[in-house]
């Protein structure tokens, strides 16, 4: 009928609107690639480029009993993991909920002894052998030569590193607020109070989730060649690599740097990617993005996360629905002829509907209408009236939605197109090569658990493999995120169809488990 063509043709121009086409992805890499040197140089820049103090990637013949805490928001994990040194792992966990009050409690000491308690009474159940002869040499007074875990703590709130094992404290986030901690190195504090309860762990390690996730990867991937870049596409999005040490000239310049390992002649540098080009040199920035941004929290601030990360995409969605929703003259959501008795069921959309609350929209939707093949998009329409509260919703609706959805999945999978790019191509990796053709390539990121792989692999040598570990809902859940990646990837005249197909890019689960405790281990080497 005249109102789906007008419809499905109000899509497509919103969906032009996402368009980033080849040459905004070539000029977007060369900015990503000015902007890492830029950050590796100096300070309070766009990327920040964060040295960790982590100076060797893992290769999967590493072993060893580590333990691992992470303290992320609502809860606080312990684990230990026994390291096989065959690429393989076990891990065992446990997970309590941070109380409130301990959150905006008065003083660090409060929180910090209820997480060293948690470590305490993990120990107890699943190690108490360990945990009591310590005990025993303690009251002996020969605890030396006695084995102490290394343990990795991943603590995701804004920190300072100036040492594998040190950070201060910058500010709080998510809900936190505990002053007298402001300014300290979080490792001292958890240190001192696992310290009062005589236990035989030693804090080794500060972890950032984006540099768990790459070591998580190398230890697990197939190849021996070591993971160049974790990566992770899930609320936010970040990314940690291998960088060259003297390239890191902010800290190799620094008199005051701290002490690390200089032998491997590398370092992994955090990005910080999400605020790459927050001044918009090279970003798309349509009506949907400036109003997301401005209603923000953060005004000006996370750009290139605002367009690419599973916190945004769904409110960017929501966004341009909303924008159809309002013209009159538009039939989204709207019934052909209102005074006819139609055929099909009016279009309903309930006064409390997510679609019309800020944030109300769930980026998990994007990944439904992209896997939406029934006939009449019937999973689209029953998405849309069981968790949005619109029913009755008609198949050209569906599609127009649909259209939208896979626009916007489109860009953001484009943009993380562009500082994958960035990083391959600035590392140098390209330039070595065996110089082997490559024919049959496979991809796709399976959503499953564990390790899925997709490359060139077969054909291409492996030490020509250019290893990724990603992570994410985003990443592994949408269906085609990768193949959209790849297809960005092959337009960069730098990377070309031959350079993708070296690209592998795995799902490396588990970052502030496994990943946390390779970093102990790498740092415990250092001493
Ligand atoms: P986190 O990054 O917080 O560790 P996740 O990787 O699970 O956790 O990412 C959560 C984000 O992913 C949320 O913003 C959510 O909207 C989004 N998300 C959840 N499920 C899906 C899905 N099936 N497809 C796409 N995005 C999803």
């Amino acid at each position: 009928t005249k109102r789906d063509m007008a419809l499905a043709q109000e899509a497509q121009r919103v969906a032009a609107e996402f368009e980033f086409g080849p040459d905004h992805v070539r000029k977007a890499t060369k900015e990503f690639i000015r902007e890492m040197d830029e950050g590796l140089q100096s300070e309070g820049t766009e990327l920040s480029q964060i040295p960790t103090y982590v100076t060797a990637v893992p290769n999967g013949t590493e072993k060893g009993l580590y333990m691992a805490v992470d303290l992320g928001g609502t809860n606080f994990r312990v684990c230990s993991i026994q390291l096989h040194g065959n690429t393989t792992f076990s891990l065992t966990q446990s997970k309590v909920a941070i109380p409130r009050e301990l959150m905006v409690a008065k003083t660090s000491k409060e929180l910090f002894s209820f997480l060293a308690k948690q470590i305490e009474a993990f120990l107890k159940t699943h190690h108490e052998d360990h945990y009591f002869s310590h005990l025993e040499r303690v009251n002996t007074g020969d605890t030396k030569g006695h084995e102490v875990f290394n343990l990795g703590f991943t603590f995701s709130f804004p920190v300072n590193q100036i040492g594998i094992n040190k950070g201060l404290l910058m500010r709080w986030t998510k809900g936190f607020d505990i002053q007298d901690a402001v300014g300290k190195d979080v490792c001292a504090l958890l240190q001192a109070e696992i310290d009062e309860l005589g236990l035989p762990v030693k804090v080794a390690a500060l972890v950032n989730d984006t540099v768990g996730t790459l070591m998580a990867r190398s230890y697990t991937s197939p190849g021996k060649t070591g993971t160049l870049l974790g990566a992770i596409f899930g609320t936010g999005t970040n990314g940690a690599y291998v960088e060259k040490l003297d390239k890191v000239s902010k800290l190799t310049s620094k008199s005051d740097a701290g002490t690390y390992d200089k032998s491997t002649g590398e370092m992994i540098v955090n990005t910080e990617w999400g605020s790459f080009d927050n001044s918009l040199r090279t970003l798309p920035d349509t009506s949907y993005d400036k109003e997301l941004d401005e209603k923000s929290v953060n005004p000006g601030i996370q750009m290139f996360e605002k367009r690419i990360s599973g916190m945004f995409l769904g409110e960017l969605l929501r966004l341009a629905l909303v924008g159809l929703l309002k013209e009159p003259k538009i039939p989204l959501f709207k019934d052909e002829d209102s005074s006819k008795n139609d055929v099909h069921s009016t279009t309903q959309i309930h006064d409390n509907s997510p679609i019309h609350q800020q944030w109300g929209l769930d980026t998990s939707l994007l990944s439904i209408c992209a896997g939406d093949h029934s006939p009449g998009h019937r999973v689209i329409r029953q998405t849309l009236d069981k968790d949005y509260g619109i029913s009755a919703v008609s198949a050209e609706d569906a599609e127009a939605v649909k259209v939208i959805a896979a626009a916007i999945a489109q860009r953001a999978a484009r943009l993380a197109a562009v500082a994958i790019a960035g990083i391959v191509i600035n590392t140098g990796r390209l330039e070595t090569s065996s110089g082997t053709a490559t024919t049959e390539q496979k991809t796709g990121i399976e959503p499953s658990r564990g390790q899925v792989d997709s490359s060139g692999r077969g054909d291409v040598p492996e030490e020509d493999v250019i290893d990724i570990g990603v992570d994410g809902s985003l990443v592994e859940f949408y269906p085609g995120f990768e193949d959209e990646i790849r297809q960005a990837l092959r337009e960069i005249p730098e990377i070309g169809d031959a350079g993708e197909k070296r690209i592998r890019i795995g799902i490396a689960k588990d970052g502030s488990g496994v990943g946390a405790a390779l970093i102990a281990l790498v740092a415990g080497r250092v001493e």
